[in-house]
């Protein structure tokens, strides 16, 4: 069971970023100066309901999203309100690196799971696939930002069981459009990235590819 004071340990233990460098400032010129995941035009970050209640406690950084058009309307229609909320924070430049929520510190991965529910990896959330510098370039990804996000995720599975249930779901989602893509199912582990089976999602043999060059970053806006 979740409880707002166990965000105190989840934060202090998950701190580490997923690149050695600032990869905001490789997005952040396409869009005027923003990083795309710190712009709610592009994503919205979501909070657990006891991980609102400890931020609210603990800092003036984030307030709850307001919906400004019928799309977002939608997109709050969507969430379980008792569970979760949308929230936003005062931008990039006002940014608290202790007081960002789970959505900040996890994007743009989540966890990775087999049919039979063995956590394997990370895979990429492509909600913003064609913005994200970090989306397939693998060896950008550092093994302590791996290491700290699979101890984060093992522990928060235990506390809120129904979250290894959706990311099973996920990760099933994420088999079948990478197959649908004809594209390898690339999984980020402590040892390296990995290629996966499209069918029961075991890890197949080490992604070796190199990361595509700087001159292919180009995101649609
Ligand atoms: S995670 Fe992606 S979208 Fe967010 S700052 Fe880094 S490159 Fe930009
Ligand atoms: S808290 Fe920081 S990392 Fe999170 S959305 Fe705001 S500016 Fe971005």
């Amino acid at each position: 069971m979740l409880k707002p004071d166990d965000f105190t340990v989840l934060y202090r233990e998950f701190q580490s970023a997923p690149a050695t460098f600032d990869c905001g400032k490789k997005c952040a010129p396409f869009n005027d100066g923003e990083p795309f995941c710190c712009d709610t035009g592009w994503v919205v970050p979501i909070a657990f309901k006891d991980e609102w209640k400890y931020l609210e406690k603990k800092t003036n950084l984030w307030h709850e999203f307001r919906p400004r058009n019928s799309d977002e309307f939608d997109l709050i229609d969507e969430i379980d309100e008792d569970e979760s909320v949308f929230i936003e924070c005062k931008g990039v430049k006002y940014c608290e690196r202790e007081n960002r929520s789970i959505s900040c510190r996890t994007f743009p991965f989540e966890p990775y799971l087999d049919t039979r529910g063995n956590l394997l990896g990370l895979v990429y959330n492509r909600v913003i696939e064609d913005k994200c510098y970090l989306v397939d370039r693998p060896q950008i990804v550092t093994k302590e930002f791996v290491r700290q996000y699979m101890r984060f995720i093992e522990k928060f599975f235990k506390m809120l069981p129904s979250e290894k249930e959706l990311y099973m779901e996920q990760s099933r989602i994420y088999r079948n459009l990478m197959s649908r893509r004809k594209k390898p199912l690339v999984v980020l582990t402590e040892k390296g990235p990995f290629e996966g089976a499209y069918r029961e999602g075991k890890l197949l043999r080490p992604w070796t590819k190199p990361d595509p060059s700087e001159s292919s970053y180009r995101p649609k806006v």
